[in-house]
């Protein structure tokens, strides 16, 4: 599979918000965005980058909530095109099937920093979707359904826990139980328990195109 091989911290500095791409480092004063909060290169440091048509900030939006959720582009079309199923929310499900990916809700659950170390955790067989050992990092859950890890040594998914704990709590649409490292999906996921927030319509108006 592709993936992006390039400085995390570059996209986020192009998309013009913290992303969250590098786990606990995020929180912290080493934060790129938070010390060079402008585009990368010499025009986003001289601030000539100019002002955007509404075709690139639709793009931007979308480059947004891909890099966010590691997803590539064939596959968040597919996303769309399965959103787009549902007449008039198509906005409502894009932003639910993201959510709702697996290696999202490990992340949400504050099992592991990043969803790139979620996505890990997956791919190595850590995680279990009602009792079944799930290794698809863009497994969508479901309502009610139960979400567990299981490892020889838990330690470094309690620190997750301790330390993500002190800067992002676990959305209202999960359930965690921090000492079994087991979780719940309570209710599907709506735009209101986004932590960054996404226009989706941008996104969709581009796609309609
Ligand atoms: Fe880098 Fe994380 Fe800051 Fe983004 S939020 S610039 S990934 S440290």
């Amino acid at each position: 599979m592709a993936r992006y091989l390039d400085s995390k911290c570059k996209l986020c500095r192009r998309e013009g918000t913290k992303l969250f791409l590098k786990g606990q480092r995020c929180n912290t004063d080493k934060c790129s965005f938070a010390k060079r909060p402008y585009p990368p290169g010499e025009r986003g440091k001289l601030g000539l980058s100019g002002k955007q048509s509404y075709y690139a900030l639709q793009l931007r939006e979308k480059q947004k909530a891909k890099r966010m959720y590691g997803v590539l582009e064939r596959q968040f079309r597919r996303y769309f095109e399965l959103a787009s199923h549902y007449k008039g929310e198509t906005g409502k499900r894009l932003v639910q099937i993201l959510e709702r990916r697996l290696d999202n809700v490990v992340f949400k659950l504050l099992f592991a920093s990043s969803r790139s170390q979620a996505r890990q955790f997956v791919r190595h067989g850590f995680v279990f979707v009602n009792n079944k050992r799930v290794n698809v990092p863009s497994y969508l859950v479901s309502k009610d359904d139960r979400i567990e890890i299981k490892v020889k040594n838990a330690k470094l998914i309690k620190t997750n826990i301790e330390i993500s704990s002190k800067t992002r709590s676990v959305p209202s649409w999960l359930f965690q139980d921090k000492d079994d490292l087991k979780g719940e999906v309570l209710r599907l996921p709506g735009k209101e328990d986004l932590a960054v927030p996404i226009n989706e319509q941008m996104i969709i108006e581009l796609y309609s195109k």
